[in-house]
């Protein structure tokens, strides 16, 4: 086979626009990404050689080589790691195949300045070489392979690929620098960015110059050093190679477990929520090590679905090297691992709920609706996970915990009470939130779709159930009246349950029942759904899925005190009132209907409605 031009994916050509015309003022991290797969790679293959030791072709000495070379104008990046062969050297180069790239690429806008900006935020992985080459050159054999490939690309567009056979096992990526990059190809200059970026790389780092061959970085994996050893920059460095995040932890949690079993943990907490946050298959990204050696990061099962925004590696002492992906889901020992892990961790969040309430408003508002999966499938620990969970309420601004709210509540009032929807916004405006608003009592709102499982699945908390604001059965008048309520005693207008017997009548099967409500104020009407019958909310999520064919009937609540309302009861008996009361009957179920957000099931017939009671209105005025 001879030499082969193929062209970039669409979105690799357009990141790799942008990134040779950056103005990216850190450039220099394209080494840190370098070194970052050199090392990745060798520990791939220091674990495909446990099983099957031919591959590392007795070279198990995994390091990375850095090599200027003045006179080339080249900075050279060798590793002995798992190399790559034909097929992925063009998949996993020529097309964005990394979740996070993809996200990148998404949000690009075309405009230069923020586009950097986000490189900054996301960073992109091998192609960063770009900023500082006019030309890279990939030389790799696959480990276990006779022959290997020479893969080279000027990053416009093109790239092409042919048969090396002598290539060493493992990459050498050929940095050719431009003009104005020579930068890198000083000694002092790449050993001040090696001990930057790269010094908690566990292999050895060597700088080739001059014939001489010397170790830059201290070449012990991080975790392994003690925590007084380690700068805040390392940590962060490390999170970032061990995450292939770009933005600052959160929280640090780096612990040594001695006794019965042995490991320590090095798991950061993100400050940005990661892309695949809410990916289906809701998998944890920690790294599992077994006495330095990499094993895995799929499948680990050292920490449960509703933890997996936590980076990290766990490196334990006990586990035998040979574990299986499939061993671990069951091995008792990891179990245990898992339990301790979850545990300390949640303690950890605890603290910082504690001791930074601000802080942790920041990190609830990235993961909290990640972290409440775990109320719906982990009981071992719902109290402590009840405990962290903060919500945003109509009675203040920041977050309110369960135990706060529960220490607020009214005189009389007996539950905790909800409101579920799609956006703050829109749930903050709705009528049924109006009688609660005018008693002081508050209202917890909640926008999560977990949130309509884990509620119903806990049903109370310090014997106070939860009940939704939009449901009927809601007794506020057991709660004090609002203040400008107090002496006032309304008689129901005389003829409001003539009214509702005509509206009942007029609107048949639409509704499941029309009742009067003092859950209103200042809107005329609101739906609300029967006691036993499921959230609306809710109801609409399953329809929208396609899980759900029909939703159930509504209840039209009325508010006696409202003028309109007022004023209709009073026209009551009087001749031909009958046919505008159930015309506007009407009018008022769909006017619910909108500012419920559900569709209106004949929308022609509301416009023909409105229509003729505004041209009447505008009749009796002229
Ligand atoms: P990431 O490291 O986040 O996956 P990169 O753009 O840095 O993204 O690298 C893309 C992919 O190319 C890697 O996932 C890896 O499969 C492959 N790769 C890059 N460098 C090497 C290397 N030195 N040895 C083997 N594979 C590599
Ligand atoms: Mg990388």
């Amino acid at each position: 086979m001879t030499q082969e031009t193929r062209s970039f994916q669409a979105e690799v050509s357009r990141l790799l626009d942008i990134v040779a015309h950056s103005l990216y003022s850190q450039k220099e991290i394209f080494l840190r990404e370098l070194i970052s797969n050199a090392s990745d790679a060798c520990d791939r293959l220091r674990y495909a050689a446990l099983t099957e030791p031919a591959l590392a072709e007795g070279d198990t000495s995994y390091r990375v080589v850095l090599t200027p070379d003045k006179s080339a104008r080249t900075l050279t990046v060798a590793d002995n790691g798992i190399g790559m062969n034909r097929e992925e050297l063009i998949e996993n180069l020529g097309t964005i195949a990394r979740s996070g790239t993809a996200a990148f690429v998404s949000q690009l806008s075309g405009d230069a300045r923020k586009d950097m900006s986000l490189i900054g935020q996301f960073g992109v992985g091998f192609y960063s070489a770009f900023m500082v080459a006019e030309r890279v050159e990939v030389k790799s054999r696959k480990a276990g392979d006779s022959e290997g490939w020479r893969w080279v690309s000027d990053g416009k567009g093109e790239f092409t690929i042919e048969p090396l056979p002598e290539a060493a096992r493992g990459a050498t990526i050929v940095v050719h620098l431009r003009d104005d990059e020579k930068e890198y190809l000083e000694a002092s200059r790449l050993r001040r960015i090696v001990s930057t970026y790269s010094d908690h790389i566990g292999l050895p780092i060597v700088l080739r110059d001059d014939g001489k061959e010397e170790t830059i970085n201290t070449a012990s994996a991080l975790w392994t050093r003690q925590k007084s050893e380690i700068t805040e920059e390392q940590y962060k460095e490390f999170y970032h190679h061990v995450g292939h995040s770009f933005d600052d932890p959160w929280l640090t949690l780096h612990a040594r477990a001695e006794g019965v079993l042995e490991y320590t943990s090095l798991l950061f907490v993100p400050s940005a929520k990661p892309f695949d946050l809410f990916d289906p298959e809701r998998k944890s990204r920690v790294k599992l090590y077994v006495r330095r050696v990499f094993i895995t990061d799929e499948g680990t099962n050292l920490l449960p679905a509703y933890l997996r925004f936590l980076r990290g590696v766990v490196d334990s002492e006990d586990l035998p090297l040979n574990i299986s992906r499939e061993m671990l889901q069951s091995n008792p020992m990891v179990v245990r691992i898992r339990q301790q892990l979850t545990k300390r961790t949640l303690t950890e969040f605890g603290k910082k709920a504690n001791e930074a309430p601000e802080e942790y408003i920041k990190f609830w508002d990235n993961f909290g609706a990640v972290l409440k999966e775990g109320l719906y499938e982990d009981r071992e620990h719902r109290e402590e996970l009840l405990a962290l969970t903060r919500f945003r309420s109509t009675a203040r601004d920041g977050l309110v915990s369960l135990d706060e709210y529960v220490a607020e509540m009214k005189p009389g009032q007996e539950a905790i009470y909800t409101i579920t929807g799609d956006s703050l916004d829109v749930i903050k405006r709705s009528p049924q939130l109006e009688g609660f608003r005018a008693r002081g009592v508050e209202v917890l709102l909640m926008t999560d779709p977990i949130d309509e499982f884990w509620v119903p699945a806990i049903g109370s908390y310090k014997d106070k159930p939860f009940k939704s604001a939009t449901r009927g059965g809601v007794d506020l008048d057991k709660i004090t009246p609002p203040e400008d309520r107090k002496d006032e005693k309304l008689e129901p207008p005389a003829k409001l349950a003539s009214l509702i017997a005509i509206f009942k009548l007029a609107l048949g099967d639409a509704v499941k029942d029309v009742r009067s409500s003092d859950r209103l104020t200042d809107s005329a009407v609101c739906l609300v759904a029967d006691e036993g019958d499921m959230d609306m909310h809710f109801e609409r999520l399953l329809k929208q899925h396609r899980q759900l064919d029909t939703m159930s009937k509504r209840i039209l609540e009325i508010n006696p005190r409202h003028k309109l309302i007022e004023r209709l009861a009073a026209t009551v008996g009087e001749a031909g009132a009958s046919d505008q009361l159930s015309e506007f009957a009407w009018l008022l179920l769909d006017q619910a209907r909108i500012i419920e957000g559900e569709q209106l099931p004949d929308a022609a017939a509301f416009a023909r409605r409105l229509s003729s009671v505004l041209e009447r209105g505008l009749s009796a005025g002229a």
